[in-house]
């Protein structure tokens, strides 16, 4: 019988393949382009797994899975290799995936997120399978095989079982996503597969079990999944059962997860150094060269704007999401500063008013700020409508100032600015009461 207890607290990880967008594939010259294409023509010897062909590293691709790495503060191993993982499955055509087993080219990072650090176990490069399409032929259910995605770079990334929620995990990855789209290496693109989602779940460490959990392709599932699961699992231990370790595919339409298969041992995919590619070394001034190349990531971009511009933490951070807003934004925040207006108040614009520097270009998104100052200076038509208004809504006010109560003006200039919004300059509303109220003297 086991006991639901306090410390039964969920126990997340994930797992996260992302396909890089080099030019061409992983190991063979093909393009490296499969989304909305017609099938199977982007193929060669290599990438369709015939006899004889031998597959050659694409080295944009292994410096890309390294910047990743770097970004998430790995540990770049000096020493890697590629290894053959094998199972059977009809996108495959080799049998075999070519990936990285005990010699990752990246290991022990971490990402900080708002409730502290979620470690990265590896970060490790791989090639992409076929896709199947599942199609009805003249009557006939038939599955198809588009080996174009075959052989295309794919990073996983996998984290430490860190995370304590479905919407921790969620914030997570979304973070995850925005330092990849950063660093321009892939568009980590959900719903056309260039990023995908497998997340491990348990209720308590010790009781030695996990479900994986597949098909999380867009946000909003995996915090669903999660949550489902989360209760299944709940309702299990409650019932004195431990659940069992497996794969479970989340179901879109019945919202639910559904177990797929038992799942496999490593040594079920007897994995083995790949003979056709030597191993990889890396100097460690090459290492430091990449760390050099690295941009400046979302975090401390945030910092800084938050100190070079004195703006507030939350909109620092919500500027800096992506790579290209965040520059327009930076531009924006820099002309704020010549011009004199306050910076926290642009920033601010930006975020609330949910404003596309790409489309208003910062210059003009100033243009427009300065002018709406400029208004309330000298705007004198519109200003002199509000100062009749309150003359005449404010007689005996008049009365006392035509009386020799000069003071009386103050009253009128609070209407003015009331009537405004607080819009109004007072010293220019002071000049035109007092015309005006001379002129009347006249008329009368
Ligand atoms: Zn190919
Ligand atoms: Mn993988």
């Amino acid at each position: 019988m086991i006991k639901i207890s306090e410390n039964m607290k969920p126990t997340i990880g994930i797992e996260v393949h992302v396909e890089l967008k080099t030019l061409s594939k992983m190991f063979c010259g093909c393009i490296n382009k499969h989304f909305a294409i017609k099938p199977n023509t982007h193929t060669c010897p290599v990438c369709l797994g015939l006899p004889g062909s031998l597959p050659v590293p694409n080295k944009r691709a292994i410096d890309w899975t390294l910047m990743i790495g770097l970004a998430l503060k790995s540990k770049v191993n000096l020493k890697s290799k590629f290894d053959r993982k094998h199972y059977f499955y009809p996108d495959l055509p080799k049998a075999f995936q070519i990936s990285q087993y005990d010699e990752p080219l990246c290991t022990g990072g971490y990402l900080d997120t708002s409730k502290g650090k979620v470690g990265i176990t590896r970060v490790h490069l791989e090639e992409d399978t076929g896709k199947l399409l599942h199609k009805r032929i003249k009557g006939k259910d038939v599955t198809l095989v588009d080996f174009n995605r075959s052989g295309v770079p794919l990073v996983e990334i996998v984290t430490d079982p860190d995370l304590n929620s479905s919407v921790e995990t969620k914030k997570f990855a979304q973070k995850l996503r925005n330092i990849i789209r950063w660093l321009g290496v892939s568009d980590c693109d959900m719903e056309k597969g260039s990023m995908r989602l497998e997340a491990n779940v348990s209720l308590g460490k010790h009781l030695g079990y996990k479900v994986e959990i597949k098909n999380l392709n867009s946000f909003r599932f995996v915090e669903r999944a999660i949550n489902y699961e989360l209760e299944r699992q709940k309702k299990l231990l409650a019932k004195g059962q431990k659940p069992k370790q497996e794969t479970r595919g989340w179901d879109e339409v019945e919202n639910k997860t559904k177990s797929q298969r038992y799942k496999e041992t490593e040594a079920d995919y007897r994995y083995f150094p790949e003979p056709d590619i030597p191993p990889m070394t890396f100097s460690k001034v090459y290492i430091k060269k990449l760390i050099k190349e690295l941009p400046e990531l979302p975090d401390q971009k945030a910092k800084r704007f938050e100190k070079e511009y004195s703006i507030r933490k939350h909109y620092a951070q919500l500027l800096t999401i992506d790579l290209n807003q965040s520059q327009l934004v930076e531009k924006a925040l820099k002309l704020a500063q010549k011009e004199g207006i306050k910076k926290d108040r642009v920033a601010g614009l930006i975020v609330n008013k949910k404003i596309d520097l790409s489309k208003t270009k910062p210059e003009e998104l100033i243009k427009q700020i300065k002018k709406e100052e400029v208004v309330k200076i000298t705007d004198r038509k519109k200003l002199i409508k509000w100062v009749d208004k309150a003359i005449k809504d404010m007689p005996k006010v008049v009365f006392d100032y035509k009386k020799g109560k000069s003071a009386a003006i103050a009253v009128l200039i609070g209407k003015v600015m009331q009537l405004s919004n607080g819009k109004a300059d007072p010293i220019i509303i002071k000049e035109l009461l007092e015309k005006r109220l001379k002129s009347k003297d006249k008329s009368s």
